[in-house]
């Protein structure tokens, strides 16, 4: 995804998109001790966001599901240490993936699900329009304009 449009989900989302990455082994322990947090830097903080444009929008829309959590979590005194974090946005076997370390509502993770096994594979990944999976050399959703012209 072009950096511009990252920056611009990082802007939206500053909570979800922090740095640097800790986080709790164990959300169940009440006092947190050092030995009890781990660095959670994986692909993301490596690569960014690993998919095309075309997602932006379903990108977009879950992270600000995942902002909200964090608000909820805010609200019930959970400290920085112990909200979700990404840790891997990209496509794979033409879908979408929205790989979150830490806490989530169950509705959270359905609605993720959804996203990465239904709606991202009737998007195209390049421009946005309906799309659908194609089996080429590798395989991708893609409308038919741009399958055409890939
Ligand atoms: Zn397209």
């Amino acid at each position: 995804m072009k950096p511009e449009l990252q920056s611009e989900l990082f802007r939206r989302y500053p909570k979800l998109f922090r740095k640097p990455g800790k986080r709790l082994v164990d959300r169940e322990v009440i006092s947190v001790f050092d030995a009890r947090l781990q660095d959670d830097n994986g692909p993301f903080d490596e690569h960014g966001i690993e998919c095309g444009e075309g997602w932006f929008n379903l990108v977009d829309r879950l992270s600000g599901a995942c902002e909200s959590e964090i608000e909820r979590l805010m609200a019930q005194g959970v400290p920085t240490e112990g909200w979700p974090r990404i840790a891997q946005i990209k496509e794979k076997m033409g879908g979408l993936r929205f790989y979150v370390n830490g806490p989530l509502s169950d509705d959270l993770r359905t609605q993720i699900l959804k996203v990465e096994n239904i709606e991202s594979l009737h998007t195209c990944e390049r421009c946005g329009s309906p799309g659908k999976l194609r089996d080429g050399r590798w395989q991708h959703t893609y409308c038919n304009t741009c399958d055409q012209t890939e």
